[in-house]
């Protein structure tokens, strides 16, 4: 099933047509709208006159997750706030958050791209889906809630957590979709076999996975575990929250909505454009938001677009599987994190010298995240042997790293010099998860 065949399946000439002319009047209300895109315009000489095909594009200017910050919080917005009717709000590296404001009408659009990804999972309005994607100020749990009430299939508001409730849940109430991150989809399946509920006694038969990379084994052992069939979703809430990219049932990369989201691939440091087929880092341009529009975001994703045409009919390009960032942020339990966010808190305490570690494991199927971070030589020395001051450090630590990075993490203080130091570029990060 295909949910809206008039934009899912357009021919591609007439896609580009539609592209160009949305392409053509965000780039006018933004203009208009938003003054830090028209300087951006006005310091390259462009108009929006000058921006016609949706080929045009390559003229305009990029956008970055710190032109976001630097511009925390309204600034990037284009609409009048008493049209704004929600925010959400996203992990930032250091300090600010990134705000995301939606008007009526993206709410709409958002709801309208989640229902493709839904109908081309297979879920209709016989489904009882449960959403356990995170709800709050993160964009999956509502973005995917709308969705499901959008294809009429009855929501089930799990949202993360409480997982052994959840999994009765889904045996009494006899669920038969979920959409979550791939490591909790395996963490349930874990607690459903610690609490007795096999399979068999389950009718979960569609997953609907992302927030986070995974990988084919990955979906294997979901499919096995649980018994469905996982279908992978992609977003993020820069340019709306999950629902920008979706499988069918060929599973052979992810349709973009791309009457919506324009993508392109550069070459992450020459900026270049790529070619389809080419790896890349993965941009994208809102072609239709109201709220907080953006030219060209670089969403620091690597993929490639896949060039030819998909056997389910629908005509919109296709990306693969994300393979890594050409930043260095991390997803933690689907919760973005930066190193240097970590550093600004070490950096904030006295006691402390500038170095650190992060150690990223999964065990269990849930990711851990442990920081290590070396005592300054006069503090060491001063608290030696009072193991009080040393217990008070690390709770103060982590709870300060609480705050800032939205998970917990375990505190390991160590002797000056104990961290070991690399030879050239300094090692920040060992990441044992191994998801490529
Ligand atoms: P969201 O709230 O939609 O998860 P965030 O802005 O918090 O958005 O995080 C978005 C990032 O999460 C993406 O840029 C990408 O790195 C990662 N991500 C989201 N979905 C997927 C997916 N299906 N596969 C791989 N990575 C993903
Ligand atoms: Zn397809």
């Amino acid at each position: 099933m295909i949910w809206n065949p008039n934009k899912e399946c357009m021919s591609r000439d007439e896609r580009s047509a539609l592209q160009g002319k949305r392409l053509h009047k965000i780039v006018e209300y933004v203009y208009h709208n938003v003054p830090f895109y028209r300087h951006k315009l006005q310091e390259m000489d462009l108009t929006p006159d000058d921006i016609r095909t949706i080929d045009d594009i390559v003229k305009l200017p990029f956008t970055t997750k710190k032109d976001l910050r630097d511009n925390y919080p309204f600034g990037l917005q284009a609409a009048p706030q008493s049209e704004i009717i929600r925010i959400h709000a996203s992990s930032g590296t250091t300090g600010n958050p990134t705000i995301v404001g939606y008007t009526r009408k993206d709410i709409g659009v958002w709801s309208e791209c989640m229902a493709r990804c839904l109908t081309a999972y297979g879920v209709g309005r016989d489904d009882i889906f449960s959403v356990s994607y995170g709800y709050g100020l993160f964009t999956g749990g509502l973005g995917a809630h709308n969705g499901v009430e959008m294809v009429g299939a009855s929501v089930v508001p799990a949202s993360t957590g409480n997982t052994e409730k959840h999994a009765k849940l889904i045996r009494d109430l006899g669920i038969t979709g979920i959409a979550c991150t791939p490591s909790y989809a395996l963490y349930l399946a874990e607690t459903m076999e610690q609490i007795g509920i096999t399979k068999e006694q389950i009718k979960l038969r569609v997953g609907a996975f992302g927030a986070e990379p995974w990988t084919e084994s990955m979906r294997e052992e979901i499919q096995e575990r649980l018994g469905i069939k996982g279908f992978n979703l992609y977003g993020l809430s820069e340019i709306m929250g999950p629902s920008v990219s979706y499988e069918c049932q060929m599973q052979n990369g992810s349709h973009i909505n791309e009457d919506h989201f324009y993508p392109e691939i550069i070459n992450p440091v020459t900026l270049e454009p790529l070619p389809k087929g080419q790896p890349g880092e993965l941009v994208f341009t809102t072609l239709t938001k109201e709220g907080m529009p953006v030219l060209r975001y670089r969403t620091r994703d690597l993929c490639s677009l896949m060039p030819g045409e998909c056997g389910c009919g629908r005509t919109s390009v296709r990306m693969t599987p994300i393979t890594g960032r050409s930043d260095d942020m991390l997803i933690i339990r689907g919760i973005n994190v930066f190193p240097s966010q970590v550093e600004s808190v070490v950096l904030s305490m006295k006691e402390f010298a500038p170095r650190y570690m992060l150690i990223v494991d999964r065990i269990n199927n849930l990711d851990t995240l442990e920081v290590q971070v070396e005592l300054r030589q006069e503090y060491f020395t001063a608290t030696f042997d009072t193991p009080a001051a040393i217990d008070e450090l690390q709770k103060r630590l982590a709870s300060k790293l609480r705050s800032v990075l939205s998970i917990g993490a375990k505190v390991s203080l160590k002797a000056p010099n104990a961290i070991e130091r690399s030879q050239g570029k300094s090692v920040r990060v060992i990441d044992k998860r191994n998801l490529k």
